[in-house]
């Protein structure tokens, strides 16, 4: 338990590291890619260093991709959040995801039945989704099965799970994203969130994809815990706060739970 809040604690300062760096880094590459967006309007493409300016500006929109992620793990992003049923976002991704996996990896979806709304930015969790299926298939590489999981956890329920540090026992929806895959050692897992942190090689890998994921589940009031055993496979289990759409109200109308505590 020590562990796990001394964990928790080097991610937050770790993010806020991120966030300053990532910010500061932003304002550069703004510039960079600005500047080069200026020489290319007053070059034409026939020019000798046309091309090289284009070059200038994808490495600069790759290293923004970069300071993005690290901004979503240190939850300086800006949220655009709305009230949502999980499920159907997932099956809207069902598609997209079987273009991402191999014929030899079985993609399944176990919608919980009734599922509860979430309350969070649909674009991000489509990311956590996709980074989370992205790695699931990279543990595989001889095939296997990638399981998308859905279900309500109730207040009762989510009490087993408040023996682990800075969990909140409370409503929730539950998603999960499990593998057949590789697995990882406990030293592994224990890295796996650090941004940069990355077992695929220099090229493959950023290092980058939990890091961000982490960040949204935490911007998104919810929790996240990986289980992994190594030959077996990986289990990552997300929560997020249930959000209660009152009946009463107007069609698409929906209000908190619980008004503002203050
Ligand atoms: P990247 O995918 O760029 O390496 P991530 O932050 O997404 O960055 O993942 C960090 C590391 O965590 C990976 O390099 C890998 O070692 C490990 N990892 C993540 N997901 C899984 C998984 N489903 N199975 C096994 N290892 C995983």
């Amino acid at each position: 338990l020590e562990n796990r809040v001394a964990q928790a604690q080097k991610m937050e300062a770790v993010g806020n590291l991120a966030g300053g760096i990532a910010h500061d880094f932003n304002n550069v590459l703004t510039a960079i890619i600005g500047f080069s967006d200026l020489l290319l309007q007053t070059h034409r493409p026939s020019d000798p260093s046309y091309k090289d300016i284009k070059n200038i500006q994808s490495a600069a929109n790759r290293a923004a991709n970069l300071v993005a992620g690290l901004l979503g793990f240190s939850r300086k992003q800006t949220q655009q959040v709305s009230v949502f049923d999980i499920n159907e976002l997932a099956s809207e991704m069902r598609a997209m995801l079987k273009t991402q996996v191999r014929e030899k990896i079985d993609l399944r979806f176990q919608a919980g039945r009734d599922l509860w709304y979430v309350r969070a930015d649909s674009n991000q969790l489509y990311q956590v989704i996709l980074n989370l299926a992205r790695n699931a298939r990279d543990a595989m590489p001889d095939g296997g099965k990638l399981t998308i999981r859905t279900q309500n956890v109730t207040e009762r329920e989510s009490q087993r799970m408040s023996a682990v540090a800075g969990f909140t026992p409370g409503e929730y929806v539950l998603l999960e994203i499990s593998d057949t895959g590789t697995g990882m050692s406990p030293e592994v897992m224990a890295k796996i969130f650090e941004p940069f942190f990355t077992t695929k090689g220099i090229g493959k890998g950023t290092g980058l994809g939990l890091a961000s994921v982490y960040g949204i589940v935490k911007q998104s009031g919810g929790f996240i815990f990986p289980e992994s055993e190594l030959g077996k496979g990986t289990t990552f289990k997300i929560f997020l706060p249930r959000y209660v759409v009152e009946d009463s109200d107007e069609a698409g109308a929906v209000r908190p739970q619980t008004m503002a505590s203050a």
